[in-house]
This record gives C-alpha cells, sequence and structure tokens, in this order.
C-alpha cells in the first residue's frame, strides 16, 4: 500500500516522527494507504526550506513563473485520468464528477493564475504636480494554505496557485481525510521543474499540521477553506500574531424559486444543487424556498427526479450518488435526519443509509434525502449539514422568503430564480450573500470575487483579488 509522502525542498520525503495515519477508500470503508503523521518539526523544515527559496522565487520575472505554472497546468491535464480516479476513491465522489469538473479545474486555476499574473497592475495616483505616487505590490514570502476534503485538488491549486504567481513561497496542508492527489500533484511539481522549496506540501492532522502553520511566528498569512469553527479557532491564534488571513467558511445556502420561474431549468439544476458531490459541496442549496403556486408541483416532480438517482459504486458510470467521505461524516449526516423527525419534519424521500452489495457493502453511502414541513428557524435549517440532505419549505411573500433565506449565521451563496429582471435585481441585492447565482448555480468566472459574509468567512479570492491578499502594497510618494 502506498505511503504516501511530504513534499518538502523538492523532494518526497517521510514524516520525521516516522509514523502515519491510515487513508480510507470511503467506497469501501477500508484502509487502502497511509498519511504521513507530521508535526511541527515537518512545518519548521518545510518553512525552513521556503524561506531558503523565498528571494530567488520573489525575483523569478513573472514571465519564468507564469512558464513553470503553465507545464504544471499541463502536466494535470496530460495525467487527468489518473487524478480523477484518484480522486474518487480518495473522497468517495463519483469518478464523473473528478473527471468533469475537480481535475479540469485544478488546471484552470493553475493556469488563470499563471496568466493573470502577466496583467496584473498596481494604483497610481496623480496630484496635480505636487507629487506622484505609485503603489508597489510585493509578495509576501512565506505563506501557509490549508485546504478541505470536499473539493481536495480543486481547492488546492485554488489557493496555492495565486500565492505562487504573484512571487510568495507556499507551506501548504491538504486535507488529512483526502490527501491522495495533493501527492500525486507534488510528484508533478517535480516533473515540472518547479524549484526547490517554492512550494512545499506536509500532510497530516488538522490540529498538529494545521496549528502549527497558524502559529508559525515567521508565516505571515494564512488562506484557510474549511469549517466555519476551524476558521474561529484559526482566526483567534492568527490575529493576535498580526497575519494576513483569508477565511472561506462554511454555508447554509439558500435556493429561492419563484413561481414565474422556467420549471424544468430550476428543477435540473436544483437536482445538481442539491445533491451534487453528494451535497458535500459548500456553495450546494440545502434549503429550498418555493413560491406556494408552484409549491406542490416542484415538490413531487423534485421528488420523482430524486428518487430516480442511483446510488452506487463511485467508479460505475451509471452512478450518480457516490459515498460520503468518511464514517463519521456519515454518522453527522445521519444524525442530522433523526434530528429532522424530532423537529416535526416529514421526510419525503431517502433519510437512510444505504448497503451496497459486493466490494462497496461497506462504504459510506446515504440515500439523497428531502425533507419536508421544517420550520425556517429550527436547527436543521440553521446548521450547516453538508450532505445529501436538504429541505423544501413554500413561502407567500417576497419579504417573507427574504427573512427566511437571510435568518441564518452563514452568508455564503444564493441561488434565484425567476423570469423577472426587476424582481432578480431587487431581491438578489438584499441577500446577504457573497454570492448570488440569478438562473443558474455554480457558475464561476475566476476573476470574479469569491467569498462568504457573517461567518461563511473574511476576504475574498478568486482574480486580482487573490493576488491583492498574497501581495504587500507599498505606496511610494515621489514629490514634483
Ligand atoms: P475542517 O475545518 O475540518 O478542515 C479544513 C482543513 O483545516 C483541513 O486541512 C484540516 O486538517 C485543517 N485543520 C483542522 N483543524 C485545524 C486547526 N486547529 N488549525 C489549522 N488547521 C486545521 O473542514 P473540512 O471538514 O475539511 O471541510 C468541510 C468544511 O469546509 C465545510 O464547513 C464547508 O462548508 C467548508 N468549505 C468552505 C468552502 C468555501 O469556499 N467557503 C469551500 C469548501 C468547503
Amino acid at each position: 500500500m502506498t505511503h504516501i509522502q511530504n513534499y518538502i525542498n523538492g523532494a518526497l520525503v517521510a514524516p520525521k516522527s516516522g509514523e502515519y495515519l491510515d487513508n480510507y477508500n470511503p467506497a469501501k470503508g477500508e484502509v487502502y494507504s497511509y498519511i504521513p503523521d507530521s508535526n511541527s518539526e515537518d512545518i519548521e523544515s518545510a518553512y525552513s526550506a521556503a524561506e531558503g527559496a523565498k528571494e530567488m522565487w520573489a525575483a523569478t520575472s513573472k514571465q519564468e513563473r507564469s512558464d513553470i505554472m503553465m507545464r504544471l497546468a499541463q502536466l494535470i491535464d496530460d495525467n487527468a485520468k489518473e487524478l480523477a480516479l484518484a480522486e474518487s476513491i480518495d473522497n468517495g465522489k463519483t469518478v464523473k464528477l473528478a473527471s468533469h469538473v475537480d481535475i479540469p479545474r485544478a488546471s484552470s486555476n493553475i493556469r488563470f493564475f499563471a496568466t493573470a499574473i502577466l496583467h496584473y497592475a498596481s494604483e497610481s495616483h496623480d496630484m496635480d504636480g505636487i507629487a506622484i505616487n505609485y503603489t508597489l505590490r510585493k509578495p509576501i514570502g512565506v505563506v501557509g494554505c490549508i485546504s478541505p476534503w470536499n473539493l481536495p485538488l480543486y481547492l488546492f491549486t485554488w489557493k496555492i496557485a495565486p500565492a505562487l504567481a504573484s512571487g510568495n513561497c507556499v507551506v501548504a496542508k491538504p486535507s488529512e481525510v483526502t490527501p491522495m492527489t495533493a501527492y500525486l500533484f507534488s510528484k508533478l511539481c517535480i516533473e515540472a521543474g518547479m524549484p526547490a522549496g517554492v512550494l512545499n506540501i506536509v500532510h497530516g492532522l488538522g490540529a498538529k499540521v494545521g496549528a502549527a502553520i497558524t502559529v508559525h511566528p515567521k508565516i505571515k498569512a494564512i488562506s484557510f477553506t474549511g469549517g466555519t469553527a476551524t476558521g474561529k479557532s484559526i482566526a483567534a491564534v492568527a490575529a493576535p500574531m498580526f497575519k494576513k488571513l483569508s477565511l472561506e467558511l462554511g454555508g447554509k445556502n439558500p435556493n429561492i424559486i419563484f413561481a414565474d420561474c422556467d420549471f424544468d431549468k430550476a428543477l435540473k439544476t436544483t437536482m445538481a444543487s442539491s445533491f451534487a458531490n453528494q451535497g458535500q459541496i459548500c456553495l450546494c442549496g440545502s434549503r429550498i424556498f418555493v413560491e406556494r403556486p408552484i409549491y406542490e408541483k416542484f415538490r413531487d416532480a423534485f421528488v420523482a427526479k430524486t428518487k430516480a438517482m442511483k446510488v452506487g459504486n463511485p467508479l460505475d458510470k451509471e452512478t450518480s450518488i457516490g459515498a460520503t467521505v468518511s464514517k463519521e461524516h456519515k454518522a453527522k449526516i445521519l444524525s442530522y435526519v433523526e434530528l429532522a423527525k424530532e423537529e416535526g419534519g416529514t421526510i419525503l424521500t431517502g433519510g437512510k443509509e444505504v448497503i451496497l452489495e459486493g466490494e462497496c457493502a461497506n462504504g459510506y453511502f446515504i440515500e439523497p434525502t428531502i425533507i419536508e414541513g421544517l420550520s425556517f428557524d429550527c436547527r436543521v435549517n440553521q446548521e450547516e449539514i453538508f450532505g445529501p440532505v436538504v429541505t423544501i419549505m413554500p413561502f407567500d411573500t417576497e419579504e417573507e422568503v427574504l427573512g427566511y433565506a437571510n435568518s441564518t449565521e452563514y452568508g455564503l451563496a444564493a441561488t434565484v430564480w425567476t423570469e423577472n429582471i426587476t424582481r432578480a435585481n431587487r431581491f438578489g441585492a438584499k441577500l446577504e450573500s457573497g454570492i448570488v447565482w440569478v438562473n443558474c448555480w455554480l457558475v464561476r468566472d475566476l476573476r470574479t470575487p469569491f467569498g462568504g459574509v457573517k461567518n461563511s468567512g473574511v476576504g475574498r479570492e478568486g482574480g486580482f483579488h487573490a493576488f491583492n491578499f498574497f501581495t504587500e502594497p507599498t505606496n511610494v510618494c515621489i514629490g514634483l
């Protein structure tokens, strides 16, 4: 079985402790590889490597950095099949999704920031004959990137690419739940000729490795994507150290469907926004509000389509719902189904674990689940479940549904379905959300600001927003 290695100073190395953790295949419920159980000593050596490479990388021209990253993007494409298979086995997501979304997006992330840096410019301010100011944007130095398990290589590359393109050296930690593609990626970095020390990938537990990055006095910025509780603990340590922080956290996204929507499009997209990746996408719409005149029609069609979804082996091309990521996460999702019953909800479809036959008999499968009859403010409608479980509720007025939509502590993404453009503008602007999709979902232009409000995060990623985060501005004022 593969022993995953850390990638430090350009080489694949074992953890200092010599210890490894079990890595599970969630579709089979069995250990299939081992993860380095790294600690603060590994972070120290990753930091030293990054520190040693810092001046060299910052002095490398944008074009040279871009060229190296473009080679890396090409290598992801060349190895797309192997990476998609690895992502599916490691995470439980269908190989179809990994092939169409995760891996292509990983190479797009690298390519996007490798080319964007060639167009990045900073401001100048002319003071009418008195002075002229121009702003230098310098790399921060050594930065930390910490990513979650739900879109492993997709989000890992989304973080490291802008950091590297803007001239920083990186100490990165992928999720210990899904480390495999970051390991395969480290081999591609070596093949692409990434100079030693520029990117360092340290595997292991959040409480050891992630915490060691957060507390490191010389790692001056942390870009984190993950749960709100983890984000809070990182902020508590990093804020008094005056580190720059970008926090992309949890969500409880509303999907608001007005009676004048394009019904078929809203229904088809709601299937994806509810259950893609087993509902384990931070942008999934888990609270569905439907205007009363079409409530029953929509609900019945949605339930019928959901019942027809195939839960199965993620490697099977026919499967639409793969495994949830871990035994613990499966238990957490099912506990919310029980809570929904206690809170007065009716399970319209799903609600149970699925026991498959054959090699996936011990996998972590759950039926796609729709719950009706809950109030907007109950726990199931307020807390992030992060699984194939959605609630559906009717509403009568725009004002009423706005209150429901904005009632949670989160504010990451919202989806609105209406053919009335005036309403879309008026209503969209009132949603407390970093992202509002109207008549679409998960359509991403990588130049746009990405991030949440309220407890969904601090700061924005994407496009030049990411470069602004990963650089330190110096204003130079020249008297005339
Ligand atoms: P998590 O917070 O448990 O873990 C995320 C990462 O943080 C992992 O690499 C983990 O090892 C590390 N970590 C854990 N404890 C740490 C600590 N004390 N110090 C430093 N690092 C630590 O989240 P998860 O379960 O991996 O991911 C699911 C969550 O991520 C959900 O809440 C989801 O909404 C959120 N998410 C948000 C976005 C977004 O863009 N806003 C995208 C994807 C996922």
